[in-house]
C-alpha cells in the first residue's frame, strides 16, 4: 500500500473509533463506514478533510453530510429495515449511496442537480458500484422502481411527501429529517398495512429538499 493510501486508511479508522464514542455502535454500520473509502467521494484537492466530522461542500451550494449524521440515518434505517431495496433521494457525492450498499441493500438514488447526478454516476461507474443514479426530482419518488423496503432523504423537508409513503412496502420505513430551514428533526415513518407510525428522534441541520413536494426553488 502506498503511503498517502496507508494514512488515509489510519485516518479512516480513527473516524470509526470517533463514530463508536459518539454512539454508534451498530457493528453493520460501523463495518461498512470501515469499507467504504470515504475520500474517493470529495475532489483531488480536499481528500486529506474527507475523514473529519464535518459536513464538506460539494459545489452547487450542496453539501456531503458528516459522517455522524450520515451513521446516525443508516442505523435508523438498518435497525427498522435490514435488508432489500432502499431509495435514497439526493445522492450529492454519493458517499451515503455507497454505505448503503456496501450494506448489501439494492440502491436506488435521485439528484435533482444535473452536474451532481452524472459526477456520481460516473464515479460508481468507476468503482464498480451497483447503484442505480437517476436525475429529477425525487420528493416524487421513482414510481417505476416502488415498492421500496426503505426510503432515506438526505435533504430537509417542510413535511413528509405523500408520494415517497406511498411507494414504501408493507412494513418499510423512511427516515427524513423534518423542519424549517434552520433545523429539522430526523423523523422515522413505519408503514404496516393500512397503519403509518412515526418516531422522532434529534435535530440536524441540512440543505433544503426542493421539489413539488418539498420546499419550492428554482
Ligand atoms: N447523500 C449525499 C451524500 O452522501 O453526499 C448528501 C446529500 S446533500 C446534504 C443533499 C442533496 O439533496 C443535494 O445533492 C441536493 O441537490 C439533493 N436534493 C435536494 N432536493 C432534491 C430533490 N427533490 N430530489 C433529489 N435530490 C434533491
Amino acid at each position: 500500500m502506498k503511503k498517502p493510501d496507508r494514512i488515509l486508511e489510519l485516518r479512516r479508522r480513527e473516524m470509526v473509533e470517533a463514530l463508536g464514542r459518539y454512539g454508534i455502535v451498530n457493528r453493520r454500520v460501523l463495518d461498512a463506514f470501515q469499507d467504504v473509502q470515504r475520500h474517493l467521494f470529495f475532489a483531488e484537492g480536499s481528500r486529506e478533510t474527507a475523514y473529519d466530522d464535518s459536513a464538506y461542500p460539494i459545489g452547487f451550494g450542496q453539501t456531503i453530510s458528516q459522517p455522524y449524521t450520515v451513521a446516525y440515518m443508516t442505523t435508523l434505517l438498518v435497525e427498522r429495515s435490514p435488508a432489500g431495496k432502499v431509495l435514497e433521494v439526493g445522492t450529492g457525492s454519493g458517499y451515503q449511496a455507497a454505505i448503503l450498499d456496501a450494506l448489501g441493500y439494492s440502491v436506488i438514488t435521485v439528484e435533482r442537480i444535473y452536474e451532481l447526478y452524472e459526477r456520481a454516476k460516473k464515479l460508481f461507474l468507476r468503482l464498480g458500484l451497483d447503484i442505480v443514479v437517476h436525475f429529477g426530482d425525487g420528493t416524487l419518488g421513482w414510481k417505476e422502481d416502488a415498492p421500496f423496503d426503505g426510503i432515506i432523504v438526505t435533504a430537509g423537508a417542510p413535511s413528509e411527501p405523500g408520494s415517497l409513503l406511498r411507494q414504501l412496502a408493507n412494513n418499510g420505513c423512511m427516515v427524513i429529517p423534518i423542519g424549517d430551514f434552520v433545523s429539522q428533526q430526523m423523523t422515522v415513518f413505519r408503514k404496516t398495512g393500512e397503519e403509518l407510525q412515526r418516531e422522532v428522534f434529534q435535530h440536524f441541520s441540512f440543505v433544503p429538499l426542493v421539489g413539488k413536494e418539498g420546499w419550492e426553488g428554482s
